[in-house]
């Protein structure tokens, strides 16, 4: 009896003993601000992942009943690859009880991103959409479900929470909106959907008549559908509307007259630019090239000099010129810069770069595939 007493003694000394232990050290760590969640929380913030993980996997065992050091070491599993796993621990969150609310969103957020890195988009789709349900304001959260419903191809959604955002920004996004309405009837043109081209480019010259893009495109709509006069008109828009950016215009237009049998009509059309702007260096070597073609050789040279005086340092107008005196049978003036001067009126040789990332297109963009930035290009 007394040895089992004894034993039962000890036994509850040990446990004390062990508790007050536990509750002391873990005390001090907290003090310190040394909890497994804390330090998992700062190894993040210095990039140690793996240390991260271990000292989150310590807190959850630690603190079961807590959300964030689980809801943490998901979003770490996610970012270093385990995907899967991820997924499972913030899903088993997502049917915990008694969660608040905003804890709730940022828990669907977390999964929505998973599903998102796991290439599942319609799930990330719905999930995101169930945080939104619960924080419907919250901007980041409808920027990530909006590059979402992007990679998916559902522009229709796209363009609904894009005005959305607009909203919640409270601005007036009406430039932004059509161009977002032209970039998606870019993507039906190309898709050859003219249907949905047309719909989607008409509806961002009703949100905004002055969508440079929309005109572009909906000129190669009807283009491509066989319509060259409305072709011509859609592009001249641009021309009367921006005069700075008409010469994204010009290969399509001279193509076009050209194909109507009134190419003199495009000499007007670039004499017109030049009334209105006349330092535009691009159109007059445009022009300069017409003459060159036609053979008025004195014409093209008087316009390239000129265009060298507005942009003196051009490597472009100095190989044309190259050219020109070449072909004029000036060999002593041409011979220097003959090499070089070989392709300068090559129309491939003309490229246009992203501001933002430097992405390099031979056409003008307005949403950079690179970088993903927006009127970049002119
Ligand atoms: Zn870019």
């Amino acid at each position: 009896m007394n040895w089992l007493w004894i034993i039962l003694i000890l036994c509850v000394i040990a446990v004390i003993t062990h508790r007050v232990w536990f509750s002391i050290s873990s005390r001090r760590r907290k003090a310190a601000g040394q909890t497994p969640f804390v330090r998992g929380l700062t190894s993040l913030l210095d990039g140690d992942y793996n240390s991260a993980i271990n000292l989150l996997k310590q807190a959850v065992k630690e603190q079961p009943q807590e959300v964030e050091p689980y809801l943490r070491l998901g979003d770490v599993l996610r970012e270093t690859g385990e995907v899967k796993r991820a997924i499972q621990i913030h899903r088993e969150l997502t049917i915990r009880p008694g969660i608040p609310r905003r804890t709730m969103a940022r828990v669907f957020v977390s999964l929505a991103r998973d599903y998102a890195a796991a290439h599942r988009f319609d799930r990330a789709s719905a999930t995101y959409e169930h945080a939104l349900e619960l924080t419907p304001d919250n901007e980041k959260v409808m920027e990530e479900l909006l590059s979402i419903y992007e990679e998916m191809g559902e522009w229709d959604k796209a363009y609904l929470l894009r005005r959305d955002i607009s909203k919640a920004r409270k601005v007036d996004d009406t430039h932004m909106l059509a161009l977002y309405k032209a970039y998606i009837g870019k993507i039906h043109l190309d898709a050859k959907d003219t249907k949905r081209a047309e719909a989607n480019l008409k509806d961002a010259l009703k949100i905004d008549s002055e969508c440079a893009s929309a005109y572009l495109y909906l000129g190669d709509l009807y283009y491509m559908m066989g319509n060259i006069d409305s072709a011509i008109s859609a592009w001249r828009r641009i021309v009367t509307l921006f005069p700075e950016i008409a010469y994204i215009t010009f290969a399509r237009l001279e193509k076009a007259f050209y194909e109507k049998g009134r190419f003199e009509k495009i000499v007007d059309l670039y004499n017109d630019v030049l009334e209105r702007n006349p330092r535009d260096v691009r159109t007059i070597m445009t022009l300069a090239n017409i003459h060159r073609k036609k053979g008025n050789l004195d014409d093209a040279l008087r316009l390239c000099q000129m265009a060298l005086e507005f942009d003196p340092r051009s490597r472009r107008i100095k190989q044309a010129l190259a050219r020109l005196h070449y072909e004029k049978g000036d060999i002593e003036k041409s011979l220097q810069a003959m090499v070089e001067a070989f392709n300068g009126f090559s129309s491939d040789e003309e490229y246009y770069y992203c501001n933002s990332c430097g992405y390099r297109s031979n056409e003008v963009l307005w949403r950079c595939p690179r970088c993903k930035a927006w009127e970049t290009f002119v």
